[in-house]
């Protein structure tokens, strides 16, 4: 079951910064020129999503804090955070893997396992253009390596159309 969280940002009340669904961070990781944002409590815009996002994942923690402490040390050659996000979890004997951003779409469709056998990649459609774009994949008892060779296609933001024939031709 998933309860849901909040950030907690209570503390930053007064200080200045801008708090949405966390602290409001540019494509920089950037709050304001000399504070920056990483973790759970960063709201910053992703630009290869083209979107905000707040990632409460243990490997977007480490990957944006690396970024944040490189823009903050070279201000003269920052380079924005635009990552795919990624996590993995082990929940009860299974592990869960996923790469990109799955809030906000518009279909989800198995497209390797089945759900029946507990081993399955399941790709998340998002929402825009006319047949949609790849958003992220999520897979449930199934190796590293079988999600990994997705990452590349929610990278490119590859066209749904692709995705469904190739997870028929599969
Ligand atoms: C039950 C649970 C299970 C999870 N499982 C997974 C998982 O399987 N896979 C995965 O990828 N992610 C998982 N996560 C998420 C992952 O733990 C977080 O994304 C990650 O820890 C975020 O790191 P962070 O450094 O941004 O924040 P945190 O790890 O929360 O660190 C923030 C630190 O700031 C401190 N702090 C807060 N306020 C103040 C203040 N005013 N002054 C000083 N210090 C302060 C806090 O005490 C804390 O130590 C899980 C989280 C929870 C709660």
């Amino acid at each position: 079951m998933a309860i849901g969280s909040l950030p907690n940002t209570e503390w930053l009340e007064g200080s200045g910064l801008t708090v949405g669904d966390g602290l409001v961070c540019d494509e920089f990781g950037a709050a304001t020129p000399g504070v920056y944002g990483a973790g759970d409590v960063a709201w910053w815009h992703n630009p290869l999503f083209g979107t905000r996002m707040r990632i409460e994942h243990r490997t977007n923690a480490a990957e944006q804090g690396v970024a944040a402490a490189r823009n903050l040390l070279t201000p003269k050659a920052r380079k924005p955070f635009a990552p795919v996000p990624y996590f993995w979890s082990d929940q009860y004997g299974m592990k869960i893997q996923a790469y990109g951003y799955l809030r906000g779409h518009d279909e989800a469709t198995v497209v390797e396992g089945d759900l029946a056998s507990r081993r399955f990649v399941t790709a998340y459609r998002s929402r825009g253009r006319l047949t949609g774009v790849l958003a992220g994949v999520l897979a449930v008892g199934m190796p590293p390596k079988a999600i990994r060779a997705w990452r590349q296609s929610v990278a490119l933001r590859v066209a749904w159309r692709e995705v469904v024939s190739a997870a028929r031709a599969a």
